[in-house]
């Protein structure tokens, strides 16, 4: 049981966190989000069907995601794959137990990254992401040291989402809460969930992770 899940609505840091981990454990993140816009940019069939929704802020079908995860799964991750944005219904999160368990391996634990809501208006329209290397910045909680040049890879391709505004805020949360936030009663009940405080630091939500994941996850080798 190598695996993780990262729960919470937009904005609450999951994205932040899951790159972290991707480099301080070697593990492999999947984001259904970031695998949409890629799809979305690349100008794809599927890109142009799900463009749309995104932008609105409803959820993209099941059967979509679940596709695209299902064929990053067969890549394999030695060091665990971090679930970012997946699974967001109760029909995802079955898909993905059963996927799982067909390769041998399995959730370990599903951390729900609390935060309120107050608090994800300004994370959301602060967000600005590198168009290079995916890095994830704010405004004023994480801005670049350069202004304009990512920190990380040092591209000046930095941007903003298509539905990073309030309106389809709103809507995504509504989408939330209805569809997603069933999630954290469903690994309750299969004693998985962990909950951390996403409103402290971006440091010390990282440490509340990590000692979960010390305590949920064997070793590194
Ligand atoms: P956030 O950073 O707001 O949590 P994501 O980048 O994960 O957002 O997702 C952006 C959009 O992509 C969602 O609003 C939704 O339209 C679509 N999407 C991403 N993951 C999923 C999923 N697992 N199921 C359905 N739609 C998804
Ligand atoms: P998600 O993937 O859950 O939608 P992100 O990781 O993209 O969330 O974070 C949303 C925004 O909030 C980004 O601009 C990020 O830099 C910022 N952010 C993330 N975690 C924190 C935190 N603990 N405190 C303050 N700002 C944060
Ligand atoms: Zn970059």
């Amino acid at each position: 049981m190598t695996d993780i899940v990262l729960l919470g609505p937009p904005g609450a840091g999951k994205g932040t966190q899951a790159k972290r981990l991707v480099e301080t454990r070697g593990m492999v993140q999947l984001s259904t989000g970031d695998m949409l816009r890629e799809a979305r940019s690349s100008g794809t069939e599927m890109g142009r069907i799900v463009a749309a929704v995104m932008d609105r802020g409803d959820l993209v079908t099941d059967e979509i995601v679940i596709g695209l995860i299902e064929e990053r799964l067969r890549h394999g991750a030695a060091g665990g794959f971090i679930f970012d944005g997946f699974p967001r219904t109760l029909a995802q999160a079955d898909a993905l137990e059963a996927l799982l368990s067909r390769m041998g391996r399995g959730i370990a634990a599903a951390i729900e990254i609390r935060v309120d809501d107050a608090a994800l208006i300004q994370r959301i329209t602060g967000r600005f992401t590198c168009g290079a290397c995916g890095a994830v910045y704010h405004d004023v909680t994480r801005p670049t040291a350069r202004p304009g040049v990512c920190d990380v890879c040092g591209s000046t391709d930095l941007r903003r989402r298509a539905d990073d505004t309030e309106e389809a805020l709103r809507q995504r949360l509504l989408e939330y809460y209805k569809k997603t936030a069933p999630l954290i009663g469903y690994y309750h009940a299969l004693g998985r969930l962990r909950v951390v405080d996403g409103l402290a630091e971006i440091d010390r939500v990282a440490e509340a992770i990590d000692a979960v994941l010390d305590a949920a996850l064997p070793a590194p080798a």
